[in-house]
């Protein structure tokens, strides 16, 4: 008899993550699995841990308790503290911002290191998938708010990273514009198989780009599943009035 395989790890897994300030619990044992290629929105209110949340994933902040996985690996757990550089994990933040000094070709290349025809054609392969090749040589004042996203994303992609994590990084950009990079950023993510945790407080962020919704209240996730299913069925009224905005 042959033993069925076990299940494949999750590319990335949050296993009841803890984190307090002063005493206060703002995260509250949060557990979340993301498999490769797939989006989960961490969707909920201003103030209700979504952003920590995803610090302690990158890694600039430590959980009080719980761990963080990658591909069923421990990358903080206890004392285990992999450090943000080595996490294999890419940053879209709304506040982090393109350097203002450096040309659209080292704002991607920054953090590449190798012979510089070889990451100049990193750089390359990067912009066609963001369409920002023709700006390769531009500033970033010289760009967009839509065109400086995509150089993000760019830059984010650079060193290949296993997880993207995203917080707010479209909320900048005025509605019409906001549709179209979505769409984008999410064919490029999905191109490259990359496990994405995007952090929102728009409903109808993430019932566009979401393939899970975990709705975050008060440091707890308190519905998780398809976007489809918490916005037939959401668990209780406040949920409901949360997406009620949507038309
Ligand atoms: P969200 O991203 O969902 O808006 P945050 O994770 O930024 O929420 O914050 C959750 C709560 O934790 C808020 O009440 C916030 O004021 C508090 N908080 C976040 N970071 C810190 C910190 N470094 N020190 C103290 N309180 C913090
Ligand atoms: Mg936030």
């Amino acid at each position: 008899m042959f033993e069925s395989a076990p299940p494949p790890a999750a590319r990335l897994e949050i296993r009841n993550l803890c984190r307090s300030f002063g005493g206060r619990r703002v995260v509250d044992d949060v557990s979340l699995k993301i498999m490769p290629g797939q989006v989960t929105c961490l969707l909920g209110p201003s103030g209700c841990g979504k952003s920590t949340t995803l610090r302690v994933v990158a890694g600039v902040d430590r959980q009080d308790e719980g761990a963080v996985l990658v591909d069923g690996k421990p990358i903080s757990e206890g004392a285990l503290h992999v450090p943000p550089e080595e996490r294999g994990i890419g940053l879209m933040f709304q506040d982090f911002a393109l350097f203002p000094h450096l040309d659209v070709a080292r704002n991607v290349g920054f953090g590449l290191k190798g012979p510089r025809a070889e990451i100049r054609a990193r750089v390359e392969t990067l912009l066609d998938k963001v369409g920002m090749r023709r700006h390769i040589d531009r500033f970033p004042h010289e760009l967009s708010g839509g065109e400086q996203q995509r150089v993000a994303l760019a830059r984010a992609l650079a060193p290949s990273p296993r997880i993207m994590l995203m917080d707010e990084p479209f909320s900048g950009l005025d509605d019409r514009l906001r549709d179209d990079i979505r769409d984008e950023t999410l064919a490029v993510l999905k191109a490259e198989g990359t496990a994405v945790l995007l952090v929102t407080h728009e409903p109808a962020e993430a019932m566009r780009m979401a393939d899970e919704i975990a709705l975050m209240r008060d440091g707890r996730v308190v519905q998780h599943g398809a976007p489809y299913n918490i916005y037939n069925a959401p668990r209780d009224r406040e949920a409901a009035a949360f997406f009620s905005d949507i038309n």
